[in-house]
């Protein structure tokens, strides 16, 4: 019989915070394909690239696994309602989790700075959502301050369950590849993923299972960078919405998985993010949304700077599913508008317009 895979506590329960009596929330999240890229390591003249697609998580994003564990956990303490603060993905797990659990969800996002794909899916699960006059940093101050005095159960992801859930992406990698990759690199807004990453990879060393984890890359959006800027960036600007973050919430831990692993911190103009949105759609055939393509266009930059280490095999977290933000596969290279053109219902015009010769 097939087997269907259960979910990232149920299949990691020995290496997360749960034991079997503890209730569950799940919806499948985890066990998301791991895609070789031949395309990209010609890029990138590396031995071998794979893309850990999580856009195949249940609500299209890598949140599903911390929101899992987040959620569980807020059901287990007899929460009734869970709050989070969101550029989009967050609230979309959130509020998907929270239907699953039988709890209401709050979510508070920026006002006009999301995605209409993701806000869709927040209304669709009947999510309470309110548009904050201000970034996602104020959604997240705000978010602290109401779980801290009132019935709310925050599941952002400085809930610590989330970390435990989303590190069960590295020990996917490890599981798949039989050992960690040299380089894995990812979009780095909050930080939260990155950290994770570190968590699982490290956990993988401490237990045998790799001898070394691998250097972990996190890249930002130039206009929303701290952690090259060395501190908080007071207005984010960058059309990749899911890491227009200026005051990351993991910053130390974040700093913790640079140095630890050997890693860096690297930034892309909005540009070089949408360049690699296409290279991805038509070079790999994989379709996410444009923040997603921020790591491999952040290794893309440093190889044409001539700063990418010497390394055989990358992994390449892309975070979030393409149909989350479609309008961006649907402009040309100048912004123009793509649009199928019309043609008549006969074979002989359809091949004309092909250029095809008849056989
Ligand atoms: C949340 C998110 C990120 C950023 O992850 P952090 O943990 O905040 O660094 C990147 N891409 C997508 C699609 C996301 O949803």
């Amino acid at each position: 019989m097939a087997h269907q895979w259960r979910g990232v506590i149920r299949e990691y329960m020995d290496r997360l915070p749960f034991t079997a009596s503890d209730p569950v929330v799940t919806l499948g999240e985890g066990g998301t394909p791991l895609i070789e890229a031949p395309a990209l390591a010609k890029l990138l003249d590396v031995g071998s690239v794979h893309l850990k697609f999580e856009g195949m998580n249940p609500t299209g994003s890598f949140k599903d696994r911390g929101m899992t564990t987040a959620v569980s956990k807020a059901l287990g303490d007899g929460a009734k309602a869970v709050i989070a603060a969101s550029t989009g993905n967050t609230s979309a797990a959130a509020a998907a989790y929270a239907v699953k659990a039988g709890m209401q969800s709050v979510v508070l996002v920026p006002a006009g700075k999301i995605s209409w794909g993701k806000l869709s899916q927040a209304v669709a699960h009947k999510a309470q959502i309110l548009q904050v006059r201000g970034n996602f940093d104020d959604c997240l101050r705000l978010a602290r301050e109401l779980s801290e005095n009132y019935p709310v159960f925050l599941v952002n992801s400085v809930n610590p369950n989330r970390l435990q859930g989303q590190k069960t992406a590295a020990f996917e990698v490890v599981d798949v590849l039989g050992d960690a990759p040299d380089l894995h690199a990812m979009p780095l807004g909050n930080a939260g993923n990155i950290s994770a990453y570190h968590l699982g990879y490290r956990e993988e060393v401490a237990d045998k299972r790799i001898k070394k984890q691998p250097m972990l890359y996190g890249i930002q959006a130039a206009g929303s960078a701290p952690f090259i800027q060395g501190s908080p960036v007071a207005k984010p600007e960058t059309i990749a919405t899911a890491i227009r973050i200026g005051n990351p919430a993991s910053w130390d831990l974040a700093q913790e998985a640079k140095r630890d692993s050997g890693g860096a911190f690297g930034s892309v103009s909005d540009k070089e993010i949408l360049w690699m949105h296409r290279f991805l759609s038509q070079e790999t055939g994989v379709f996410v949304e444009p923040s997603s393509a921020t790591g491999a266009a952040g290794l893309h930059k440093l190889r044409q700077l001539g700063e990418l280490p010497k390394v055989n095999s990358i992994v390449i977290t892309v975070t979030g599913h393409g149909l989350k933000d479609p309008d961006w596969a649907l402009k040309d290279q100048n912004g123009r508008k793509i649009k199928p053109k019309k043609v008549a219902a006969a074979a002989s015009s359809v091949a004309e317009i092909l250029g095809l010769e008849r056989k």
